[in-house]
């Protein structure tokens, strides 16, 4: 196979390549996984002087850490559950998903489980697992990382190559993040970390300097009567609550024109800057459109001010009447409005539509697809509906 850049290939024949070397690459890394596997239970990697799969992965394979940690997890855990390399070569599950079920899997729920979270992402996976297994949730701590030393600042349940001092016995058991006399020294480990626990529950791990520690007391000490327990995780929200308050405040700032004193007429269709400020918090900055199964997909990217009860209808624009929707929301629904209106020319057919949204829970609208039965003419917005 040559190294070189593959200049003379069409762009056909590169697209086609690289999706042809992607599953070749994933063929050869289930393969080495079975391989490493049967290699493990004949421990052959003992024979060869090593106490762990993982440091022979490391330093007979030369793989990177991550890579070593990831092969590893996945050949324990196909000795147990054959049908994991099976679905790994599928891509139904990867080896994210198959570190984050290693703690989990017993022969009673792997059926399940693996089911779940097939074609799921990694943070789809951790909240499920949330809330299959619910971790109890650890007392909030803030320490001071040791410079420049063998122990990772945060410790690693997800299970982060922070694995160095694992013990190969102990199959299925979180990583213990214990620097062994061999382990070579490890940097702090200072990627962030929003892991949930439980359901409503998070755990935060991330590094600060000096200014954010003596703001953190400031704050708790200000906050002693509101939050007697000084206990971080309400700081932290209090905190942000602020922040994204101020910041929306930027975002929409009330832009005062000469000449134009006392606000706008109510029935202006431009929306106040405390309507935008409001509605913009409620709906957290996402498209609040919900689908027909009343699922809520969020998308964050270019939201606009949506009117529910639009503007030609006799919609105000008050928080209670706007909400968040995508560019593509925005405009699927006003076409689903001022299509069949303008076509027909009719203000019955608008405001029939109009009275096909409800107010779903948590202050959401659930747009009605019935409403499309009065657009005439072929219509594709299905397409534009993601
Ligand atoms: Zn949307």
């Amino acid at each position: 196979m040559s190294t070189a850049l593959p200049l003379h290939l069409s762009d056909g024949e590169l697209v086609a390549a690289v999706a042809r070397l992607a599953g070749s690459e994933r063929a050869a890394t289930v393969a080495l996984i079975a391989h490493l596997a049967e290699l493990y239970g004949r421990r052959l990697h003992e024979r060869a002087g090593f106490s762990s799969l993982f440091t022979y992965c490391m330093e007979v394979l030369r793989l990177s850490e991550q890579e070593a940690y990831d092969r590893m997890k996945a050949a324990k855990l196909a000795r147990r559950f054959p049908a994991i390399l099976e679905l790994l070569t599928s891509r139904r599950i990867n080896l994210t998903t198959v570190r984050l079920l290693a703690p989990h899997l017993t022969r009673d729920n792997c059926a399940v489980l693996l089911a779940e979270t097939s074609g799921k992402r990694k943070r789809q996976v951790q909240e499920l697992l949330a809330r299959r297994f619910p971790q109890p949730v650890p007392a909030a701590s803030i320490r001071k990382v040791p410079a420049r030393s063998g122990a990772p600042v945060v410790g690693s349940s997800a299970g982060a190559p922070a694995a160095v001092g694992v013990d190969p016995t102990h199959e299925g058991s979180p990583p213990t993040v214990t620097p062994a006399a061999s382990a070579p020294p490890r940097p702090p480990q200072t990627r962030p970390v929003v892991e949930p626990l439980a359901p409503d529950q998070y755990r935060f791990a991330f590094t600060a300097g000096g200014e954010a520690r003596e703001l953190f007391d400031l704050a708790r000490d200000l906050l002693r009567h509101a939050v007697p327990s000084g206990d971080p995780g309400e700081i932290f929200t209090r905190a942000l609550k602020r922040l994204v308050e101020d910041l929306v405040k930027e975002k929409y700032a009330v832009t005062s024109r000469p000449g134009r004193s006392g606000g706008q007429a109510e029935d202006s269709r431009n929306i106040p800057a405390e309507v935008k400020r409001a509605v913009f918090v409620r709906d957290r900055g996402r498209c609040a459109y919900l689908a027909p199964d009343r699922r809520r997909y969020g998308e964050r990217a270019f939201v606009e001010f949506h009117h529910v009860r639009p503007h030609a209808a006799g919609g105000r624009p008050t928080s209670s009447n706007i909400s968040l929707r995508c560019r593509a929301h925005n405009d699927y629904e006003a076409e689903v409005f001022y299509g069949p209106a303008k076509r027909d020319a009719g203000t019955e057919v608008m405001r029939e539509a109009a009275g096909r949204y409800e107010r779903g829970t948590d202050d959401t609208f659930l747009f009605r697809p019935e409403t499309e039965m009065v657009v005439s003419g072929p219509r594709d917005t299905a397409a534009r509906t993601g």
